[in-house]
This record gives structure tokens, C-alpha cells and sequence, in this order.
């Protein structure tokens, strides 16, 4: 897989130009990538929404359950995938960003043994992953991605962050949260950050900042992390437990930018290691 003149190449990517864009990026932009997943019953239905004109939406790829990609807007140029959102100090991350939308019918209901997505197809139950959501307490029933998505998802992140200087893989549930839940705890955004933009990158010896650089211990009993410096921004997961190692990366206003290594065992079941 190839990018040349913000595009991917032929071989990788179909191209299906949208007109729901503003115009190009500014200097040093995008330097994030925001995931979504589409809530819609196929790519191809996807793919003919966000090239509406009437649609005030788009986003730069869509990824098909089989893996295949279509892009919609060049990597240099703006797409209308983020609407209303924050990120620090960021408001509108359209600007800032490349979106990528999976396709995956989002939450599901149970209802007997069937899984009804909101357009009212049901879903078996391999089909369906039960979860909380970061944003939320109560379990919920989710569309599996397919191994296919993750795996291209992965790649495409990738040659992105060597291309362009992309410093974040955000969710739209991060910087929309209480408006938008995608990509869900389906996908898994952790996993993909840590590796693709932390650890498994110094071995590739072009980051020399490996591991944890400053770390630090939570000393209250359950401390908040959050989207932004302040306390009127969204819890982003379960409070931090007193001992926790932190790497402090930034410093804003009496707030520290934390990331959070965590090290335990998990069932091999549900782990799916990256290419
Ligand atoms: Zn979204």
C-alpha cells in the first residue's frame, strides 16, 4: 500500500470523489486520525451517503467488512466526519484530522435470541460483542468488526503516521462523547494507539522516547482522567486506582497529560495479536 498525491494507490483503494469537503488542510495538518464506524447496513450504502451533496457528511475512507477500501477525499484535503467536537484545547477536529469510517452497524438490541441494529436488520450472536462502553456504565450489545477491517485499519494507520506527522488516533466517541458512541468497545482503539504510536514504533528505532519517560504514581484513591485540562471535560475511563504507574507527556494549567501502561493477564481467546 502506497500514498502518492494524498491518494492511496489504485491497487489499494478504490476512489468515489466526494463534494462534502473545505478545501485543504493548513500547514503541519491533519496530524490526527479520528475512527468511526458508519451505523449503516453496508460500504456501499455508506460510500453513497457521505458522496451525497445533500449530506452534509463524508470522511476520508470507508472500510469494508471484507477489508476492501474506498477513499473519498484526498489526505491533503478537509472532510466533514468529526462535526461538533473538542480534543484539549481543539474545538472542530474536522480541521485537524483524517476520518476513517468502518462499516458496522454500532449498537445493537437484544430482542430473544437475535441482535436488531436501529435500520432493524438482526445479527446472530457471533456477530455481537457485549460491553461497556467508556463513556458509559451499563453493558451493551455491539456489531463485531471483522478481522479483515482491523487488519487493514492497522495498516492504513500506519502508513499514515509515515506520511503525515500524526501524533493522535482518536475515537469520535472521545472528542463527540454523549453525542457520538463509535467506534465502541469493539474496536479496539487502546491496543491500536499503544502500538502504533507507542511501544512496537522504538523498534523500529525512529522514536528514541521509548517505554515510560516520566513516571509517576496516582495518589488519590480513584483519580478522573479526562479528554481535556479541566474538570468540565468528559471522563475518558474507569478512574485511575491509587499506585498506578503514569508517564506524564504534557503539562497545561495545573493538569498533567498522562498516558497509562497496564500489564495483566487476559484469555487468548479474546485477544487477537496485529499482523
Ligand atoms: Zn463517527
Amino acid at each position: 500500500m502506497k500514498i502518492s498525491g494524498a491518494k492511496l494507490d489504485k491497487q489499494s483503494a478504490n476512489f468515489v470523489a466526494s463534494p462534502n469537503t473545505s478545501g485543504e488542510f493548513s500547514e503541519d495538518l491533519p496530524d490526527t486520525i479520528v475512527i468511526h464506524y458508519t451505523a449503516g447496513s453496508s460500504a456501499e450504502s455508506s460510500v453513497r451517503t457521505l458522496t451525497n451533496s445533500k449530506v452534509k457528511a463524508s470522511a476520508h475512507m470507508v472500510i469494508g467488512r471484507d477489508g476492501a477500501v474506498t477513499q473519498l477525499i484526498p489526505f491533503n484535503t478537509i472532510a466533514w466526519h468529526a462535526g461538533e467536537s473538542a480534543w484539549g484545547d481543539r474545538r472542530g477536529l474536522n480541521k485537524y484530522s483524517i476520518g476513517i469510517e468502518l462499516d458496522n452497524a454500532g449498537r445493537l438490541t437484544k430482542s430473544g435470541e437475535q441482535y436488531i441494529s436501529w435500520f432493524g436488520r438482526s445479527y446472530p450472536e457471533q456477530e455481537v460483542i457485549k460491553a461497556v462502553h467508556r463513556n458509559e456504565e451499563k453493558l451493551s450489545y455491539w456489531h463485531r468488526f471483522s478481522e479483515q477491517q482491523i487488519t487493514k485499519t492497522y495498516e492504513i494507520c500506519e502508513l499514515l503516521i509515515d506520511t503525515y506527522d500524526i501524533k493522535s488516533i482518536l475515537g469520535h466517541e472521545e472528542i463527540s462523547p454523549g453525542r457520538k458512541s463509535d467506534p465502541g468497545p469493539a474496536f479496539p482503539l487502546d491496543k491500536l494507539r499503544e502500538r502504533l504510536l507507542h511501544s512496537d514504533r522504538s523498534d523500529q528505532g525512529d522514536n528514541e522516547m521509548a517505554g515510560v519517560d516520566n513516571p509517576a504514581v496516582v495518589t488519590a484513591s480513584m483519580l478522573n482522567i479526562r479528554s481535556g485540562p479541566n474538570g468540565g471535560t468528559q471522563t475518558i475511563a474507569q478512574p485511575l486506582k491509587n499506585g498506578t504507574v503514569v508517564d506524564i507527556k504534557d503539562e497545561k494549567e495545573g493538569w498533567y497529560r498522562v498516558d497509562v501502561k497496564m500489564s495483566g493477564w487476559v484469555s487468548k481467546n479474546f485477544i487477537k495479536k496485529a499482523t
